[in-house]
């Protein structure tokens, strides 16, 4: 929660064009869902592999659209450029978001190329989930690492360009409530997670239909050790030009793929460094916990990030995946651990805030701080703003010349 007293006041008019690199997936076919309404970014500009490119959007996704709304025909008209051709986007797109599946080594050269173009990157791969000066930002939680995109910009002379990641989809389901928990004064020290993952969150066509009906296949490969190193860094702290790692937390995950289309589950046991807050305590810090998302009213911000469930067999991802448009994490099962402290069921879902929607909030976040600007873009005033975002804001507006 936050407590930050709120100074002066900002607020901008837009439209941003964007573009989407690896858009014919099923993370980039989400971005291209949840952007059709955006009251401030409008899908300008599409890549993907280079099988892919030179075909109209609406033909190479037919057979394999997995969205229950309608292609827009703006949309599938674009034509497909290869992730690869950077100049491609040039004068098309002003923010770029990347939800490629290919080489970690290549993914990562590839978004700092298009970073060095000039082009913002918020990125859903895990190329760059480790590289020092690239923030890995869960709005919610750790907004303030984003000023380590000045130090990026300095160390590798970018303009407007810039790198910015989210983490993995699976600790989204349970992070923020141990956010929550922190920041009402009980830090959490270990935690022991089982996940139970669902089918999309493999990409398309993901894991042959004949191995995950009617069964679970106990291994996603890389999923343990992300889900128990990622929110070291996320909860750690930014000092000097890095992040220094959270030191007084231990994370053991087991993470399994489940038949279900989407949604992300995780049961989750945990134990307190110092006092324990009762069960009804729990409930009421996760119910009531807001952060500056919440404050800045970004357009993808949930109202409640974290919905409490008091039904006794709840989340569920066919009935809770949803909650907030895709974007809260909906928690229940809260009850004692007779091993450890604390025991509940995270449910999130995997390609709305685990992924594209993870995504775009960052990227809201970064426009309003005024890391993303947009040459257009017109500058009022009345919205209130914390003194370091107004700061960070007025540094981001003088490195892209926007007045
Ligand atoms: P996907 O369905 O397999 O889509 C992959 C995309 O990458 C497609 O657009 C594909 O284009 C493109 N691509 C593949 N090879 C390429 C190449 N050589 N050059 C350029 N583009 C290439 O994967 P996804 O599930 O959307 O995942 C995308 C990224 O998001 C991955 O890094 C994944 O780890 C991450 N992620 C996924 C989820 C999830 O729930 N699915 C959640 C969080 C993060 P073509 O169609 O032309 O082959």
């Amino acid at each position: 929660m936050l407590s930050r007293p709120m100074e002066h006041s900002y607020s901008f008019s837009m439209r941003i064009d964007v573009g989407i690199l690896g858009a014919t997936g099923m993370v980039g076919q989400r971005y291209i869902s949840l952007l059709a309404k955006h009251p401030w970014y409008r899908v300008a500009f599409v890549a993907a592999s280079p099988a892919s490119a030179g075909k109209r959007y609406g033909d190479a996704v037919t057979g394999r659209w997995r969205m229950h709304d309608t292609l827009s025909p703006e949309v599938a008209n674009l034509v497909i450029a290869d992730a690869a051709d950077v100049g491609a986007a040039r004068g098309r797109c002003s923010l770029v978001f990347s939800c490629l599946e290919m080489g970690k080594d290549e993914v990562a050269a590839l978004e700092l190329a298009w970073a060095a173009a000039g082009h913002p990157v918020v990125s859903n791969s895990s190329a760059h989930r480790w590289t020092e000066d690239v923030p890995m930002i869960i709005p919610e939680i750790n907004h303030a690492h984003a000023s380590l995109i000045e130090t990026q910009r300095r160390n590798r002379g970018f303009g407007s360009g810039l790198v910015a990641v989210k983490p993995n989809c699976s600790l989204q389901s349970w992070i923020t409530p141990v956010e929550a928990l922190r920041e009402a004064g009980f830090p959490v020290n270990r935690i022991m997670v089982t996940t139970f993952q669902a089918a999309s969150g493999a990409g398309f066509p993901g894991v042959p239909s004949l191995d995950l009906i009617d069964n679970i296949i106990p291994l996603i490969g890389g999923e343990e050790e992300k889900t128990e190193r990622e929110p070291l860094r996320i909860l750690g702290r930014l000092q000097g030009e890095g992040i220094t790692l959270e030191p007084n937390l231990v994370i053991s995950a087991s993470c399994n793929r489940v038949p279900v289309t989407d949604g992300h589950g995780a049961a989750v046991s945990l134990g307190f460094s110092g006092p324990k807050p009762s069960m009804e305590e729990v409930k009421r810090i996760f119910q009531g916990f807001r952060a500056l998302p919440q404050e800045m009213g970004l357009p993808s911000a949930p109202a409640q990030p974290i919905v409490v469930r008091e039904e006794i067999d709840r989340p569920q991802p066919a009935r809770d995946r949803d909650a907030g448009g895709g974007m809260a994490v909906s928690v229940g099962r809260i009850r004692e651990c007779p091993l450890l402290d604390l025991r509940f069921f995270g449910m999130s879902h995997n390609t709305i805030r685990g992924a594209a929607g993870g995504g775009i909030l960052t990227a809201e976040l970064l426009t309003k701080l005024g890391y993303i600007a947009e040459s257009g873009a017109t500058w009022t005033a009345e919205l209130s703003l914390p003194a370091s975002a107004i700061a960070s804001m007025a540094r981001a507006r003088e490195l892209v010349g926007c007045s």
